[in-house]
């Protein structure tokens, strides 16, 4: 192995996950901060760190420059860039080329190619893989979309060529729409992605997510790492995935995975990639788009495979061939994450920000914990609101399901508004236990009312949180906990029975 240092381009739980994969294979790390981050998680666990600018990502983890130069002056040997920020950006990885250091990802004209919808999408309709009927290419004016959407017939999705986090993407359910939907998806990335390019496709009725983890190699072995179902979103973002995908029968499952190869194989990719597909009520699957880094939820294929992912990408890299062959992926159980976020599940899902006054994450011997906030710690606007990443292992999907409920129904975080109601309200849903889940599943399913009628354990203990929040508010005199055998956590308790 070459590599001896690897510098983080990222923050969070991500960050501290790539560290802990760099510790046990004995290279040391380098972790760059913000202003706001300077006594972040990440920055205190990496053996070194580098004050990287001010706050707003674009002076710091998004500026291609400074993180180029502060690799050089760390003299670290390669850059990991985790998810988000720079990670699926081809300029950036280029100027990485371009300074001698190695990207742990894939080339920048892999990137360029697969990373980019419109390209990707060119080459996967060149391959035969199906895709959701529309166009390849950007429209360009009204006119031409207007006849578009005519032919694949309404309603229809407007996509932003550049896109990501749902941004760019309008539903149009009719022709007197239209006008006023191009405008607002190009402007909307325009501003996103510097990039107003902007695609047109079938609106499909409530699809199924699901996507093939590969992973492919620089002497030109790629193989698939099996599926992961993320159907469970909230505005077109996931926030519970899961793996295998129970709808898939194997002649379906070895389509789809055999596609996610191909595309891979011929687009020339390296490292850890995804290749998403959507599914309609046939079964009928289409290619939607390839992430070409490591996933938010890539934890649920390491529980169900002992792979570290990780330490794959560092491998690929530093040149090395992938430690296993396709027949050796052994498959196990069921894996179920949930991402715990802060935000207001009774206002939109609006962010939230704050001081974490108390914060007691369960454990177990099925649970995996991935968190980059400590207690004490503060949720900022300047960047993502995820706090944790909770996944179960079990030895189907039923255990899965019941081995998180139980861990999430003792997650304690007090501060800032967060969906672990609402996770628990998808996991004791009676849809979601029967697998009978879309990608509309919150938007139909979920509503204020709802939540009042199942488990009402949950509002008290939501009031009880609340209280708890303001006290600490009012004190401030430090991390406050609820007591053992507290009201609060009988409450959860309850509810689990
Ligand atoms: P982004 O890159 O912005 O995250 P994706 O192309 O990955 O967007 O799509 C995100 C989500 O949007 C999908 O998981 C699905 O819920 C929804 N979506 C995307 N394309 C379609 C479509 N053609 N029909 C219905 N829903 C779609």
């Amino acid at each position: 192995m070459s590599i001896r240092k690897i510098l983080i381009a990222n923050r969070g739980e991500i960050a501290l996950r790539i560290i802990r994969t760099c510790k046990s294979m004995n290279i040391r790390t380098v972790a760059i901060y913000s202003d706001v981050d300077a006594d972040a998680p990440h920055t205190r666990a990496a053996d070194e760190s580098y004050h990287i600018g001010r706050a707003p990502a674009t002076e710091s983890y998004l500026h291609k420059e400074k993180i180029i130069a502060a690799a050089r002056e760390t003299g670290a040997d390669a850059i990991h860039p985790g998810y988000g920020f720079v990670s699926e950006n081809a300029d950036f990885v280029k100027l990485v080329e371009d300074a001698g250091i190695l990207f742990v990802g894939p080339a920048s004209k892999a990137i360029r190619l697969l990373g980019d919808k419109t390209s990707a999408r060119r080459l996967a309709r060149s391959l035969k893989i199906p895709m959701v009927p529309g166009v390849v290419d950007p429209v360009h004016t009204l006119e031409s979309l207007r006849e578009v959407a005519n032919e694949i017939g309404y309603p229809v999705l407007l996509k932003a060529s550049a896109g990501g986090g749902g941004k760019g993407m309008r539903v149009v359910q009719s022709d007197q729409e239209l006008a006023s939907a191009f405008r607002s998806a190009r402007s909307e990335a325009k501003s996103s992605f510097g990039d107003d390019r902007v695609y047109v496709e079938k609106y499909l009725a409530d699809p199924r997510h699901i996507e093939v983890q590969v992973l492919a190699d620089t002497a030109g072995n790629v193989i698939h790492l099996g599926e992961r179902e993320c159907s469970i979103q909230r505005r077109h973002q996931k926030i519970l995935e899961e793996s295998p995908s129970l709808l898939l029968s194997t002649k379906l499952r070895d389509e789809i995975t055999s596609c996610a190869v191909r595309l891979a194989r011929e687009g020339g990719y390296t490292n850890a990639g995804t290749v998403e597909f959507l599914l309609d009520r046939e079964k009928n699957f289409y290619f939607m788009e390839m992430n070409t880094r490591l996933q938010v939820e890539h934890p649920v294929t390491e529980m169900r495979t002992g792979i570290d992912l990780v330490r794959e990408q560092i491998r690929i890299a530093d040149g090395e061939p992938l430690s296993y062959r396709q027949s050796e992926i052994m498959f196990t159980g069921h894996a179920i994450e949930c991402r715990i976020y802060a935000e207001d599940s009774s206002n939109n899902f609006f962010p939230s920000t704050g001081v974490i006054h108390a914060l007691h994450p369960p454990s177990g011997a099925w649970i995996r914990e991935d968190r980059g906030v400590v207690e004490g710690g503060k949720v900022t606007a300047y960047y993502d609101p995820m706090i944790s990443k909770l996944i179960a292992h079990g030895s189907d999907r039923d255990e899965a399901i019941d081995r998180l409920t139980e861990a999430l129904s003792r997650y304690e975080l007090f501060g800032v508004k967060n969906n672990i109601d609402l996770c628990l309200w998808i996991l004791t849903h009676p849809k979601y236990r029967a697998n009978q889940v879309d990608t509309n599943f919150i938007q139909n399913h979920f509503s204020l009312q709802d939540l009042e009628r199942v488990p009402p354990q949950l509002f008290e203990a939501a009031a009880v949180a609340a209280a708890l929040t303001e006290s600490a508010a009012i004190n401030a005199s430090g991390p406050i906990r609820p007591a053992p055998g507290s009201r609060w956590r009988t409450m959860r308790q309850d509810h689990l029975r």
